[in-house]
C-alpha cells in the first residue's frame, strides 16, 4: 500500500489507521458475516457502535450531560436552515459574525427567517482577520449568536470564543472541532460536517444544549426538528450507518492519540513549521492577520501567479495531493487537519523549499 499525503479541504485525509481497521472488517464486521453497512440501524451491533461513538465523542470534547449530540445528515450548510428554525423560539432577530464565505452563507439563509444583524463583518480587510470582542456589536435581543470559529477557505481562526451573555453562542466548527479543548459548556450549540476532522462526508454532528430544544417556528419538517432526532437517538429514519460507524473509529484513533490535548500540541507544532516558513521565504507569502492564522488551512500565493500550474503539478509529482486554493480565491492551501501527520508537513516545507530555490 502507497499513500500520499492529502492536503484536500474536504472530504479530508482520514487516519491511515482508520483505514486500515475499517478494511479490516468491511466485509464481516465482529464475525457476524455481514458488514456494518449491511446491518440494521436498530440491531444491537449497530446500536452498540452508535452509543459508543457517542460516549467517545462526549469523551473527548467533556460534553456536559445537558447537551445532546445529534448525528445528523445534510451536512453542514442544512444547519445553517435548521439554526433559525429550532433556535429563533419565538424570536425574530439573531446576530451573525461575518469572517468569510462559510459565515456569508450562514447569513442568507438566517435571513429567510428573521432579521439578521451582522455584529461584525471583515469583508472590508478581505476576510483575512476575525473581529475582537471589543469590536461586535451585539444585540440584547438577539435569539442567538452565530459564528464560524474557523473559516476554511479564507484560512481565518478566532483565537477567543465570542463573550454573548445570556444569548446563546452558535459556532459552526465543522473545519476545527477536536482540533484543541474547549468549553462546550459556553455554546448553545455546536455543529460540525464530518467531511474534514471527524470522518467521511454524509453525517453531520450537532451538540446542542437541551433547554433550545422543542420550540421550532411554525411548519419546521420532521426531519429539521433536533428534538425529534434527541428523542429517538438520531434514528428518526435511518441515519447515514457507516458514516456514524467510521466516525466512531476516528474518536478512538483520537482517544488513542491522547485526546484533544495532544492534538492541540500536535496541530500547534504543525501550523507554527509552516507558517514559520512562508513568513521567512520571500517566494510564498500569507495575506491572514498573525493571530487569526488557521491552524487547520493555510493558504499561501506563490510570489509569481504564472508558477500556479506548475507549483500544482511538481507537487502532485512528489505525493503532496490537493494543494490548489478554493476556486473562488486561487493560489494554495494546505489543509493539515488532526489526520495531516507531522511528516506530511515536513514533507511539504522541504518541496515548497526546494520549488522556490529553483524558479525563485
Ligand atoms: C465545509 C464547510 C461547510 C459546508 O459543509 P457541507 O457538509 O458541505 O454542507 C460549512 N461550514 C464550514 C466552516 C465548512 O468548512
Amino acid at each position: 500500500m502507497s499513500r500520499i499525503f492529502n492536503f484536500c479541504a474536504g472530504p479530508a485525509t482520514l487516519p491511515t489507521a482508520v483505514l486500515e481497521r475499517a478494511g479490516g472488517e468491511l466485509a464481516d464486521w465482529h464475525g457476524t458475516g455481514m458488514s456494518i453497512m449491511e446491518m440494521s440501524h436498530r440491531s444491537k451491533e449497530f446500536v452498540g457502535v452508535a452509543e459508543k461513538a457517542e460516549q467517545d465523542l462526549r469523551d473527548l470534547m467533556g460534553i456536559p450531560d445537558n447537551y445532546k449530540v445529534l448525528f445528523m445528515q445534510g451536512g453542514a450548510s442544512s444547519q445553517f436552515t435548521m439554526i433559525p428554525m429550532n433556535l429563533l423560539r419565538g424570536g425574530s432577530k439573531a446576530d451573525y459574525i461575518n469572517t468569510g464565505q462559510w459565515s456569508t452563507k450562514a447569513i442568507k439563509e438566517a435571513k429567510r427567517f428573521c432579521e439578521v444583524n451582522v455584529a461584525a463583518s471583515t469583508e472590508g480587510n478581505n476576510f483575512t482577520s476575525a473581529p475582537s470582542q471589543a469590536e461586535l456589536n451585539l444585540s440584547p435581543d438577539a435569539a442567538y449568536v452565530h459564528y464560524t470559529p474557523n473559516e476554511t477557505i479564507g484560512g481565518v481562526e478566532f483565537d477567543y470564543v465570542p463573550d454573548t451573555g445570556d444569548v446563546p453562542l452558535v459556532a459552526d466548527y465543522s473545519s476545527s472541532i477536536l482540533s484543541e479543548a474547549i468549553d462546550v459548556s459556553k455554546f448553545g450549540l455546536i455543529y460540525a460536517g464530518a467531511q474534514k476532522n471527524i470522518g467521511p462526508a454524509g453525517l453531520c454532528v450537532v451538540i446542542v444544549r437541551e433547554d433550545l430544544l422543542g420550540n421550532t417556528i411554525e411548519g419546521t419538517p420532521t426531519m429539521f426538528d433536533y428534538k425529534v432526532a434527541a428523542d429517538n437517538g438520531s434514528m428518526y429514519n435511518t441515519p447515514p450507518t457507516y458514516s456514524w460507524y467510521l466516525a466512531g473509529l476516528v474518536f478512538e484513533w483520537l482517544k488513542e492519540q491522547g485526546g484533544v490535548e495532544a492534538m492541540a500540541e500536535l496541530n500547534r507544532r504543525k501550523a507554527e513549521k509552516l507558517y514559520g516558513f512562508i513568513d521567512t521565504n520571500d517566494f510564498y507569502a500569507n495575506p491572514v492577520a498573525k493571530n487569526n492564522r488557521s491552524r487547520m488551512n493555510v493558504p499561501f500565493t506563490l510570489a509569481d501567479a504564472g508558477l500556479d500550474k506548475t507549483f500544482l503539478a511538481e507537487s502532485e509529482q512528489a505525493g503532496l495531493m490537493n494543494l490548489a486554493g478554493h476556486r473562488s480565491v486561487g493560489g494554495m492551501r494546505a489543509s493539515i487537519y488532526n489526520a495531516v501527520p507531522e511528516d506530511g508537513v515536513d514533507a511539504l516545507i522541504a518541496f515548497m523549499a526546494d520549488f522556490a530555490k529553483r524558479h525563485g
